[in-house]
């Protein structure tokens, strides 16, 4: 059987900012085994219990990986997307949904350099977790590959 847990988090990096937290929305959902949660989260919140909290430091390695040197590429201004980018501007490298994200780092007369490495890559993540509820992924979950919730169907 695998279960689906649902959770609260508070994600901080190394400086102990803010990134990005789950307060005020519903929690994250995801069914045990899939990969839906990045591995060195989910090898730690298969092991707590419901209602339990802990802060779990996961290592750029096992959250978005390392930074990729060659990722950062060189383009002419000429090929990008539109003439009037910023640098810190994002846009998708294609129609797809899982199209790389490019962000503009630097731009001169000719060229822009630009870096599709994920913006959290190379970086160590504490999360403060809270397990709001674990029970048994229905075989209908199973079946679609995530978590129902509230009355979700379809
Ligand atoms: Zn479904």
């Amino acid at each position: 059987m695998k279960r689906a847990i649902s959770f609260h988090y508070r994600l901080t990096d190394s400086a102990g900012h803010e990134m990005d937290s789950s307060t005020g929305r519903k929690p994250l959902s995801f069914i045990e085994g899939m990969s839906q949660i990045i591995p060195g989260l989910e090898g730690e919140i298969i092991r707590m219990k419901q209602q339990e909290k802990r802060t779990i430091v996961v290592a750029a390695e096992m959250a978005y990986g390392l930074r990729r040197p060659e990722l950062v590429i060189k383009v002419p201004r000429a090929k990008l997307p539109k003439a009037d980018l910023q640098v810190g501007d994002q846009f998708r490298g294609g129609a797809e949904t899982h199209a790389p994200i490019f962000k503009v780092t630097d731009l001169d007369a000719t060229d822009a350099t630009l870096d599709a490495n994920h913006p959290l890559a190379g970086q160590d993540l504490t999360f403060d977790i809270e397990v709001v509820e674990i029970r048994e992924a229905t075989p209908q979950e199973l079946e679609h590959g995530h978590v129902h919730e509230g009355g979700h169907s379809h």
